[in-house]
């Protein structure tokens, strides 16, 4: 079984308000993107990571990945996150089975939380982190913000990367066309009526996406 993890780190921080790319910003004095980069090349079940970077920045995410052994291809990414996704795509190894896709903006993916998806996807198709959420959520019209619906609680999950599939829905799943965009990948798989079962992630494994994420992370980041 031949494993491969996307790497998408093409976002460009605009919520962070940052000078340079998201996976530029440095937490504790080291890139964020150097972090997740760092948990993958050490799994003893990776082996390959594709790199999905900012295009006008290509040869410093070159340099940087340069010292992770397991990186295969830096490649340019799309304006949005699935376009990324699929330029990913396009560099998996063809003995590939099983793809893994991991956001750059969460340096505390750990090796236990990859060991529990990589087992559930030896029984299922697509698995993907996450945690129970523990707040309240409200559904809302996108015009009066006027609440239209509190889902029951204890059925919301908040979905996390990585998340894996097996290579051929994974491609599959982003070959069709949606007006709307996908915010992850399992969203696209759910889209053609693909099960996709849910594994335990955890709630140290934040976004970084705005100021107040790059506190958290250098607290969480010991
Ligand atoms: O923008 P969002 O918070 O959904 O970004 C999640 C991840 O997707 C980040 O790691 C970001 O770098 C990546 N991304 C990307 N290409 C884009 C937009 C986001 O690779 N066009």
């Amino acid at each position: 079984m031949k494993t491969e993890v996307i790497i998408v780190a093409a976002g460009s921080g605009k919520r962070l308000n940052a000078k340079v790319p998201k996976a530029f910003v440095l937490i504790k004095g080291r890139p964020l993107l150097v972090y997740c980069l760092k948990v993958f090349n050490e799994h003893p079940d990776i082996d390959g990571i594709v790199l999905v970077a900012v295009k006008d920045h290509l040869k410093a995410f070159q340099r940087l990945a340069s010292s992770f052994k397991k990186v295969r291809a830096v490649l340019a990414g799309g304006i949005m996150r699935s376009d990324s996704v699929k330029c990913g795509l396009k560099a998996l190894l063809p003995d590939t089975d099983i793809v893994l896709v991991h956001d750059a903006a969460r340096p505390l993916v750990d090796k236990a939380m990859i060991d529990r998806l990589l087992g559930s996807l030896k029984k299922n198709k697509a698995a993907i982190a996450g945690v129970p959420v523990k707040c309240t959520v409200k559904k809302i019209d996108r015009k009066t913000l006027d609440i239209q619906e509190t889902p029951a609680r204890d059925l919301l999950w908040e979905a996390q990367t990585p998340q894996g599939f097996h290579k051929e829905i994974l491609i599959k799943a982003h070959e069709k066309k949606y007006k709307e965009e996908a915010t992850d990948d399992a969203m696209l798989v759910e889209r053609m009526g693909g099960k996709v079962r849910m594994v335990m992630g955890d709630y140290r494994n934040i976004k970084v996406t705005t100021p107040e994420d790059i506190i958290l992370a250098k607290q969480l980041l010991s």
